[in-house]
């Protein structure tokens, strides 16, 4: 459950080595943000998987770009046909049509962001803006 303030939601997903093991809502090692912190621009999953094991089904999207941050561990992905080796540090953009599936070579820990391709019109340097308040630990 998220505790939420005006302009923030924050959530403890646990501990990512217990990951692999658990089920949420019906899907097993893998957390769903989006709806848990009221994401509006992007769904995020955090996704373990052991050794050994893999996505059952290959995907693609019908609007969404994938990245894939891969934070631990390494295995094999799919894209198109084409398979090539990841690990820690992996970082993976997949087109919405593009055919996609993942596999554990070693335990795995990667990350999912998926948004509309094309939404994101500006970031940080454009977006972003100073403020004179400061946090406890600036001072
Ligand atoms: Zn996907």
């Amino acid at each position: 459950m998220a505790a939420t303030g005006k302009n923030y939601s924050v959530t403890e997903v646990g501990n990512f080595a217990e990951l692999a093991d658990k089920e949420i809502n019906g899907a097993k090692g893998r957390i769903m943000l989006g709806g848990e912190l009221g994401l509006t621009g992007c769904e995020v999953s955090i996704n373990s998987v052991k050794a050994g094991k893999f996505t059952p089904f290959v995907h693609a999207h019908k609007q969404n770009e994938e990245l894939y941050m891969v934070m631990k561990g390494r295995g094999m992905f799919y894209v198109d046909g084409e398979e090539f080796a990841v690990r820690e540090g992996s970082m993976i953009r997949v087109a919405p049509e593009g055919k996609r599936a993942i596999k554990a070579d070693e335990d795995i820990l990667y990350i999912c962001i998926q948004a509309a391709k094309g939404s994101l019109k500006q970031a940080t340097m454009e977006d972003g803006i100073l403020n004179e308040e400061k946090a406890s630990w600036m001072k």
